[in-house]
């Protein structure tokens, strides 16, 4: 089932999400309702908090990015992404590093604007998979970036909060004009 994505204004995008205790009916049905959605909405990336559940869960699939590669080492091996994908993280712990790069990112919560973000290269992740496994990898590239958007939510942290100063003030206006359209149709 295709949900509702959240926008920015809702209140639920600035709320921790709860660990997940157990893989109940509920919650693979969210997974599998969050793939859906992520699938419609064409996006590489989904977190719970975007279709209104605080949760430690989040859905990404990197393979249409055809021309922002990613990079993925399983036990320190390189591995192939695609069959990596779609890859479900529960309860993820990451730990990022390098020097932060640049690069364009966008939020299905906040259409049609975009900003360049600085984050880490790599990243290094523990997490519980959909079937409700342990997996750990490192990832680069935009599976890197997605991620760490991705886990940003999970945080109730948003990329406008990691957008420059600059960056920021070219979209403000926009940012208005969305938060007020979506604090109005929460009322209604
Ligand atoms: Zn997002």
């Amino acid at each position: 089932m295709i949900l509702p994505i959240v926008k920015y204004g809702h209140p639920v995008l600035r709320r921790k999400g709860a660990p997940i205790v157990d893989m109940t009916p509920d919650v693979l049905e969210l997974i599998q309702d969050m793939l859906e959605t992520m699938y419609d909405a064409a996006g590489v990336g989904l977190a719970a908090p975007q279709v209104g559940r605080p949760l430690q869960l989040t859905v990404l699939d990197v393979r249409a990015a055809e021309n922002r590669p990613s990079t993925l080492e399983l036990k320190g091996q390189p591995s192939d992404v695609a069959a990596f994908m779609p890859l479900t993280l529960i309860n993820p712990v990451v730990k990022a590093s390098g020097d932060p790069v640049p690069g364009p990112e966008g939020c299905l919560s906040f259409p049609e604007i975009y900003a360049d973000i600085l984050r880490p290269p790599s990243v290094e992740v523990t997490a519980l998979n959909a079937a409700g496994d342990q997996i750990e990898f490192k990832a680069g590239g935009l599976l890197a970036r997605a991620i760490q958007h991705e886990v940003d939510h999970l945080n109730g942290i948003l990329f406008i909060d990691r957008m420059t100063i600059g960056a920021k003030a070219e979209v403000e206006d926009a940012l208005k004009a969305l938060q007020a359209a979506t604090k109005a149709s929460v009322r209604s």
